[in-house]
């Protein structure tokens, strides 16, 4: 009894304090109101004095905003932050797949625009730019229907020549850099000449070499390199040449001028413009053990994070650390050829004991774990179970042409030479392959 009655107390009392609150609430709204009647009162005199300037300023546009792709980020997190609803999101991703083969995002070069008729509008228009010649468009109808359209962006490619010399003290990439070939071509130049050259060995002042590549332009400006069509390099050993060739079915090759494949199972040098600081030996005294014995790989300098590419395609057979190589890695190419990379600081993501690699893909970082004097990437090449040096050890071509390809190519080849000729007596001509 006692407590039901401190209940009802404790209920009056609680109504009391809401009777109180509306009251409150009631003054409040009141005050509110007058206050809003002031204000329109002032808006409307603001609106009709300043009708014509007013008018000028509030003319309907579009309202774009635009988004450039971060990592991380995906197309559902985008669209979500832009407000659309699941089911939007839902059928936006299946259109964009189905229409224009579009699922990925890459950071760094997407860019989303979304554009409103105005403020008051939903979104009713998706740019999507993906890269310099691909642009995806999803427009929204009355009835709320998405349509995609790519477009593709008409590529006007011509062809560059650069030529330069080896001077005294320079490497090959100062003498390119002097050239005027740009960044990205030396470096597909490099890669190339990898194969066959040992950069380190081969380079002498008074040697010349070349390159012919692609330029794109669109609309009369340049906006990318393209492939590399030929090169051409004096080394010691011999001119080393290669010229690009896509066969009727489609793959791409690089091959010397009498047609045989350029690209070998191996590359002798993995990392770029990497200087070699000891080679390949029998018998050299140990920087660290200090005793004499057998150099079984080339090392490269390679600052501490420099990516290590796989030398070729391949299998990986061992991910490991030992007191002598640290962290390293091993590759079984074929029946015969395996390699192995030592003294990593880290592994690549997703490289493990039997990873399927291609050639070019990064399998770690270098570094100086193991026995090591400083950051260096130490590589060996094994065949059929013996070190061999990486450097003269021949190495077979992994894309050979038949006979019938044979011939398309050296027609091919001649072209290219006459285009070299060409461009070597006016470089400023609009040449076009
Ligand atoms: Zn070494």
């Amino acid at each position: 009894m006692k407590k039901a009655k401190y209940i009802i107390k404790k209920m009056n009392v609680k109504l009391m304090e809401s009777c109180k609150k509306l009251r409150d609430i009631h003054v409040l709204s009141r005050l509110v109101l007058r206050l809003a009647i002031i204000m329109s009162v002032i808006a409307l005199g603001v609106v009709l004095f300043y009708k014509p300037a007013r008018v000028a300023v509030f003319k309907p546009s579009e309202i774009v905003s635009s988004i450039d792709v971060k990592s991380g980020d995906t197309l559902s997190k985008i669209l979500k932050g832009k407000g659309f609803s699941a089911r939007d999101i839902d059928t936006l991703s299946k259109t964009l797949k189905k229409d224009a083969n579009f699922s990925t995002l890459r950071p760094g070069r997407d860019r989303f625009e979304f554009i409103q008729k105005d403020e008051n509008q939903p979104i009713s228009k998706i740019v999507i730019t993906n890269g310099p010649w691909n642009r995806v468009e999803l427009s929204c109808d009355e009835a709320g229907t998405w349509e995609c359209q790519k477009i593709d962006i008409v590529r006007d490619t011509r062809v560059a020549y650069k030529e330069g010399e080896i001077l005294d003290g320079d490497s090959f990439y100062l003498a390119g850099m002097r050239a005027g070939i740009p960044a990205g071509i030396l470096a597909d130049v490099y890669d190339l000449l990898a194969f066959e050259m040992d950069f380190e060995r081969d380079v002498r002042a008074g040697q010349k070499f070349y390159v012919l590549y692609e330029e794109n332009y669109a609309s009369e400006k340049k906006v990318d390199n393209g492939h590399v069509l030929a090169v051409s390099f004096e080394a010691l050993r011999g001119n080393v040449q290669m010229y690009r060739y896509v066969k009727p079915d489609g793959h791409v090759g690089y091959y010397d001028e009498k047609g045989n494949g350029a690209i070998k199972s191996l590359k002798r040098t993995p990392i770029n413009n990497a200087k070699v600081t000891s080679s390949f030996s029998t018998r050299r005294k140990h920087p660290v053990l200090g005793f004499t014995r057998a150099h079984k790989g080339v090392d490269f300098r390679a600052p501490t994070g420099t990516p290590i590419p796989a030398a070729g395609a391949g299998r990986v057979v061992a991910r490991s650390f030992n007191r002598g190589h640290g962290n390293f890695v091993k590759i079984r190419h074929n029946g015969t050829f395996e390699t192995l990379y030592a003294h990593m600081s880290r592994f690549a993501k997703g490289v493990n004991v039997g990873t399927v690699v291609r050639q070019g893909q990064i399998i770690g970082y270098s570094g100086s774990t193991g026995l090591s004097t400083g950051p260096h990437l130490h590589y060996e090449i094994i065949k059929n179970g013996q070190h061999v040096n990486p450097m003269t050890v021949k190495l077979p071509a992994i894309n050979n042409l038949d006979a019938a390809n044979k011939k398309i190519f050296l027609e091919h080849k001649d072209k290219l030479s006459g285009i070299i000729e060409s461009l070597k007596t006016n470089p400023t001509q609009v040449v076009r392959l």
